[in-house]
């Protein structure tokens, strides 16, 4: 069973309440995972649906836990959040996912974005304009070849201060996202009003596409009115080929999941950029 754990996180992916004992100890021992090492950034290809190139990775943390194996960012990015340290670990993911970057475009292979996750206390920290410049200059890596994503419900949690960061951000020459598209009740027309680059449908859509009309019809109308806004649109959670199928019809750009990659090691992300190239 510990191999088990060791090789498949989804074993630990059950969130904790805050005043639960287990709570408390993965807090203190998150506190030294970063100095000991134990964080690593997996990245999830992003495939463009017509040329089935990847045109980006993901990053998506995961904490090798002395103990408990893999753990997934489900698990303990609350406990960051609850706890500040979201902080230190959003900067650390940032730079090691830029370094990761750079490492790749020097290898000669095709550039790519690579997309990093913002939770809502990394967007509102005061520093964040500052922190992602600073990891830009230290890292060489053109700025947008960096896709930064923040959730809907962050976005529209102050709208204005969303569009001051973003235009900061945007100024700088970052591109960004909107994830988990869908799932915050707002509107495109809303959104329209953000310098966003991408939108992200989410996977709880993607997974109802082939039993529910109504969602069909929903992701339809999604790319459709994306598509008049200027935006790209990524498909989140494609597991199925019927899903993928739908997807192509109504030419919705790019797919991200299980069906094409799951979240692979900085190492194997590597060996299948290599191959790609060959191809
Ligand atoms: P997310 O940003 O929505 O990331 C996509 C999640 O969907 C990932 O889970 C990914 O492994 C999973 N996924 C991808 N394709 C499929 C599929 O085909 N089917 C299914 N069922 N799932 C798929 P993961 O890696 O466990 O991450 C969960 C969440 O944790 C992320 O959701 C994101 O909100 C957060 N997260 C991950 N890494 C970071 C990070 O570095 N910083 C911050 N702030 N949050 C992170
Ligand atoms: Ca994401
Ligand atoms: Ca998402
Ligand atoms: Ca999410």
């Amino acid at each position: 069973a510990k191999d088990e754990g060791r090789n498949n996180y989804q074993f630990y992916t059950t969130s904790l309440s805050t005043k639960n004992p287990e709570f408390l100890t993965l807090e203190k021992s998150l506190r030294y995972a970063l100095e000991r090492n134990e964080l690593t950034v997996y990245y999830q290809p992003r495939v463009n649906i017509a040329t089935n190139k990847i045109t980006g990775m993901e990053a998506l943390l995961r904490w090798k836990h002395p103990e408990m194996g893999l753990v997934g960012p489900s698990v303990f990015i609350p406990i960051a959040e609850e706890s500040g340290l979201i902080i230190p670990i959003g900067e650390w993911v940032l730079r090691a996912a830029c370094i990761q970057n750079q490492v790749w475009q020097q290898a000669g292979l095709p550039p790519l974005k690579i997309a990093v996750n913002l939770s809502p206390k990394q967007f509102r920290q005061p520093k964040l304009v500052e922190t992602v410049a600073e990891i830009l200059e230290q890292t060489r890596l053109e700025p947008h070849f960096l896709e930064l994503e923040i959730t809907e419900s962050t976005a529209i949690e102050d709208l204005e201060f969303t569009r001051t960061v973003l235009r900061n951000l945007e100024k700088m020459g970052v591109h960004l996202s909107i994830d988990d598209f869908g799932t915050g009740h707002s509107s495109l027309s809303r959104l329209q009003l953000l310098p966003i680059h991408n939108l992200k449908i989410d996977k709880s859509f993607i997974q109802q596409l082939t039993t529910d009309v109504r969602v069909a019809h929903i992701v339809k109308a999604i790319v459709t009115l994306a598509r008049s806004l200027g935006l790209r649109l990524t498909a989140e959670g494609v597991e199925k080929p019927e899903e993928l199928d739908f997807l192509k019809s109504i030419n919705c750009e790019d797919v991200q999941g299980f069906l094409f990659y799951k979240p692979l090691s900085a190492e194997k992300a590597t060996e299948v950029l290599q191959n790609q190239r060959i191809m």
